[in-house]
């Protein structure tokens, strides 16, 4: 399907490895430019090598911290003028709701809620002024269902939620649609680090542990990065125009919800 968006420009932030590029491999493959960020500079360079091979786009690959302020601003000067925004960072590590401290639950709220607010404060603006502009933020099946050893992300990803609900309805009437898309099991290297965590906790091998975690997903598969990038390009594309504020779950159907 052509998604009408080739030629357009999307930053994708922290976008080297995991989700973040499959959002990047999936937004070039329907032709858009790239600004591509983490703070490893090899594995983003890497990115941005195979993304150049790949596809005839103009790729531009910013090592930065994106939850700093400095970070943001060295993207950003990149990314000026973006159509498109993928927020994206690294997510909060697991414990137990008694122990994180207030600095912790700072560190979260910094990475996953503030950062994405900062990212869209800084180019909606223009996305508006153009009346047209798609924002997509990677956040969690845990916004719809909690982690009980996730709630650092439980708590500042709802934050972002409630933050996207109410914008997302003050700038669609310029264009610009933001919506959120929240994974369950990905498998990526926050996935092995999660796996890690339930080898360590029940004493079982790395496959018992990703067996375990798989037989409560009705696909009884993790996720790809591929998965997730095209349905990241979609929300991007000029068919999606009319998909506004939604939370849009990438789960293989294991939130047992009916709504
Ligand atoms: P991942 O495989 O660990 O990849 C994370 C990517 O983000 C890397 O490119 C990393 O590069 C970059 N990054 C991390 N912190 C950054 C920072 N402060 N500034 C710039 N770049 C940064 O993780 P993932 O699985 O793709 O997960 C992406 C997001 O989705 C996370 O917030 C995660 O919690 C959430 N999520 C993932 C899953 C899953 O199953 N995979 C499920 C639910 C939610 P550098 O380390 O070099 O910076």
């Amino acid at each position: 399907m052509d998604l009408g968006i080739r030629g357009k420009t999307a930053l994708v932030a922290a976008s080297s490895k995991g989700l973040g590029r499959g959002c990047a491999m999936a937004l070039a493959e329907a032709g858009v430019n790239l600004v591509l960020n983490a703070r490893g500079n090899d594995a983003l360079q890497a990115t941005a090598a195979e993304i150049r091979a790949r596809y005839a786009v103009h790729v531009t690959a910013i090592a930065a911290d994106i939850t700093s302020e400095e970070g943001r601003r060295a993207v950003l000067d990149a990314a000026a003028g973006a159509d498109i925004l993928v927020t994206n960072a690294g997510g909060p590590p697991p414990g137990l709701w008694s122990d994180w401290t207030r600095d912790d639950f700072l560190r979260a709220i910094d990475a996953n809620m503030l950062t994405p607010i900062a990212l869209m404060q800084a180019l909606l603006p223009a996305m508006m002024e153009r009346g047209w502009g798609r924002v997509v933020n990677i956040t969690s099946q845990s916004v719809k269902a909690p982690i009980a050893q996730l709630g650092l992300s439980n708590a500042a990803r709802a934050g972002l939620t409630g933050f996207v609900a109410g914008t997302s309805r003050q700038v669609a009437p310029r264009g610009v649609t933001i919506n959120n898309l929240l994974p369950g099991i990905h498998d990526t290297d926050r996935a092995i680090s999660l796996d890690s965590g339930v080898v360590k906790a029940l004493g079982i091998t790395m496959d018992e542990a990703r067996a375990k975690r798989m037989a409560d997903i009705p696909a009884r598969r993790y996720g790809t990065a591929q998965d997730f990038g095209a349905a990241c390009a979609f929300l991007c594309s000029q068919q999606a125009a009319f998909i506004v504020g939604q939370n849009i779950l990438l789960d293989g159907g294991a939130t047992n919800a009916t709504l």
